[in-house]
């Protein structure tokens, strides 16, 4: 399977990686759309959060723990961000490997597009 995101987690082509723990890679958006624009991946391959399930519940930790951690280090915590999961065509997903958005560093509107 040719997934760009299994590539990434892989290390077989390169992102700037933010952070990474056993269960999830964080990296850098390639087309950001906020001043801070990371994706939180999950190192299996899972097609969108319609795949997971309660057994992935290491990985939803993990996700807490990594949103928390790039808030912190990034220093935008305190003024905010968003968290976005995009999910099917009409949700906007382009991805097919199920990945969470960090938007923070400016104000973001709403509702979104
Ligand atoms: P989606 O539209 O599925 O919610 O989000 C996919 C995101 O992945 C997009 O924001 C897009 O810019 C990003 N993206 C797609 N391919 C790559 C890549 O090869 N490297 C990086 N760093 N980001 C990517
Ligand atoms: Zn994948």
């Amino acid at each position: 399977m040719d997934c760009v995101f299994c590539r990434i987690v892989k290390k077989k082509i390169p992102a700037t990686i933010l952070y990474e723990n056993d269960h999830v890679v964080v990296f850098e958006d390639q087309s950001p759309q906020a001043p801070v624009h990371a994706l939180i991946v999950p190192k299996i391959h899972l097609a969108s959060i319609l795949e997971c399930h309660r057994k992935d519940d290491a990985i939803w930790i993990a996700v807490l723990d990594a949103i928390k951690l790039i808030s912190h280090a990034g220093s935008f915590s305190e003024k905010g961000f968003r968290i976005v999961i995009n999910t099917g065509d009409d949700g906007g997903q382009t991805v097919d490997h199920l990945h969470v958005h960090c938007l923070a560093g400016r104000r973001l509107s709403w509702p979104p597009g």
